[in-house]
């Protein structure tokens, strides 16, 4: 789970541009009469992120009165005025653009595709535009976390704004010794984490399936590697196939230290069974 750095725009900004296009003079009014209510849910949601307390907001609080329906919020400012409108597709752009090389933040390794509502948009309707709540991500996540909504403490998955948990090693993975070998991925966290923290990466790993995911990924490079280690193990033998898978996971872990390249490359390099061409055994 990577970090970002929030983007230093106004959601009132971010507000004006996607009603600026409104040619409906009924709808336009409805969105102004409208704006009290994106000003309070922001800093209602500010106010509760920072300390973690996501989970305590009342739903009412950004709920689509008096209009009664979110979809008509959602569908004119969101839909259609941030990610349809002119002015207001500036900013989409701009959001979009924070991941460095379009890498999604959460799972480290696919494409930003879209925007994610950390708070769901059909139930926080008022958090629609927000800009503390939008994070690009890849396609593959955002259909995975779907509407979640925290219930509890430990029930609130990462926000890549706010937390981060990547001072630590967290990601595990075990080989399996099998044919074709793969890798079993958990999070395994330092004692030293409080148990909030704890329960909250193994949520966000819960709620964008990243334990399969990665699998999937790690299991390519496995497959990968069959003709170099093949040759290592002729040419120089086990430790020289350590020796270089170990680098290639020091490589890989100065880049993302909890990514799935470099935890894979590590789990290789530990396995004797690996490192002897076991895998690839006729
Ligand atoms: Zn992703």
């Amino acid at each position: 789970m990577l970090i970002l750095k929030r983007p230093p725009l106004k959601t009132n900004d971010v507000f004006k541009a996607c009603i600026a296009g409104l040619v409906d003079a009924g709808i336009k009014r409805d969105m102004q009469e409208y704006a009290p209510r994106i000003s309070s849910a922001e800093e209602k949601f500010e106010a509760a992120i920072a300390v973690h307390e996501l989970h305590k907001l009342d739903t009412n609080d950004f709920a689509a009165d008096p209009f009664n329906d979110p979809t008509y919020i959602v569908n004119n400012l969101y839909t259609c005025g941030l990610v349809g409108r002119r002015a207001g597709r500036e900013y989409y752009d701009k959001l979009m653009s924070i991941s460095k090389l379009d890498r999604c933040p959460v799972c480290g390794f696919g494409v930003v595709k879209t925007l994610e509502h950390h708070l769901p948009k059909q139930k926080y309707p008022a958090l629609c535009i927000t800009v503390g709540n939008l994070f690009p991500v890849c396609s593959d996540c955002n259909k995975e976390k779907r509407d979640t909504v925290p219930q509890s403490a430990v029930d609130q998955t990462f926000h890549p704004y706010y937390d981060t948990v990547d001072d630590d090693e967290w990601l595990h993975a075990e080989l399996i010794e099998d044919s074709p070998a793969f890798l079993r991925f958990s999070v395994e966290p330092p004692e030293s984490w409080d148990h909030v923290t704890v329960a909250r990466v193994k949520r966000s790993f819960e709620v964008y399936k990243l334990s399969r995911r990665y699998s999937v990924q790690a299991n390519r490079v496995i497959s990968g590697l069959r003709g170099k280690v093949t040759r290592l193990v002729e040419s120089v033998g086990p430790i020289g196939v350590r020796n270089d898978l170990s680098e290639m996971a020091l490589s890989h872990r100065s880049d993302m230290r909890n990514g799935y390249e470099g935890v894979t490359y590590s789990t290789l390099a530990n396995s004797d069974w690996f490192c002897s061409g076991g895998a690839y055994s006729p």
